[in-house]
């Protein structure tokens, strides 16, 4: 089996990894990793011996062309993260993609992933999903990151850290409506929560509770089915416009409502020239 493997690991209980998962780490020629204390806690369990070398963020453009040299050679390399499925949200990509473009052998033990095994306890539609990874941690990026998703018609799920929680559980009720959702914290875990309600409330909690602890994933129900969402965000926007022109000048109010509902400013400068020229705002 010479190749690059990438095999999924627990995202917290450490029994969660498959049987193909650890025969595949306990006959590699060497294992990437982001943390080998992490990873090396794993490989004791399980009574694994095998050469740990770091491939994470900060050293992945310099180790990658020495890794790609060793499959040439026909050696056989796992790729793991610290938890869940390598590539989502986790080192690998570029590596898997410059192996391929060199008909390199590349396999994948699949096994656990957050994002999935949060979908599954939410209790939210599960026939199309869309996984959004993390949200930027700015009020405005996020806002405009989420009015990219408005529309679609999936649950959504992203990950969250827990200091960021309730502002951004708040900014996805202002940008893409009070929608039914789930918190999932510390899935697997000794102190595994899944906290669901609408988002407003959702918000609510954590403002008053405060930065949970441990590792958390956000699942947001679609928006509500036969387009209606849309027509309704219409309507929203023209309200949100006709107040902020009320009060603001024209750039000033375009840059508000782009901020809250994550839609381009282009969008609603847009919309505000038309709603000027029908005379409905100031
Ligand atoms: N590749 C991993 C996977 O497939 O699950 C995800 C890695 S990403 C760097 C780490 C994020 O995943 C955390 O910040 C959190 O959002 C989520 N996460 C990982 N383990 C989790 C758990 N046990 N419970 C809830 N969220 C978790």
């Amino acid at each position: 089996m010479p190749g690059l493997h990438l095999v999924a690991t627990p995202i917290g209980n450490l029994g969660d990894i498959t049987l193909r998962g650890l025969w595949i780490l306990r006959n590699a020629d060497r294992i990437l990793c982001e943390d080998t204390r992490v990873t090396g806690r794993l490989l004791a369990r399980y009574g694994i011996a095998v050469p740990l070398e770091p491939y994470h963020d900060h050293n992945a453009e310099r180790a990658r062309p020495g890794i790609l040299e060793r499959l040439r050679r026909g050696e056989r390399l796992a790729l793991v993260s610290d938890a869940g499925t390598p590539l989502v949200s986790d080192p690998g990509f570029k590596l898997v993609r410059e192996a391929l473009a060199e008909s390199l052998p590349v396999s994948v033990a699949p096994g656990p992933s957050a994002a999935i095994a949060a979908l599954a306890l939410s209790g939210l539609p599960p026939d199309a999903f869309l996984f959004a990874g993390f949200l930027p941690s700015r009020q405005g990026p996020r806002r405009r990151a989420l009015g990219t998703w408005r529309s679609v018609a999936a649950t959504l799920i992203f990950f969250e850290a827990p200091s960021r929680l309730a502002a951004s559980l708040a900014d996805m009720a202002e940008t893409l409506g009070d929608r039914d959702a789930a918190v999932a914290r510390e899935l697997t875990k000794r102190h595994e929560e899944m906290r669901r309600g609408r988002l407003t409330q959702l918000a609510a909690h954590y403002r008053a509770a405060g930065a949970p602890r441990g590792e958390i994933v956000v699942v947001v129900a679609p928006p509500p089915a036969g387009g209606s969402a849309e027509a309704e965000d219409d309507a929203g926007i023209e309200r949100r416009l006709r107040d902020a022109l009320a009060g603001a000048t024209l750039h000033d109010a375009v840059v508000r409502v782009a901020d809250e509902t994550g839609l381009a400013r282009r969008e609603i400068y847009r919309r505000a020239l038309a709603l000027r020229a029908q005379g409905r705002a100031r």
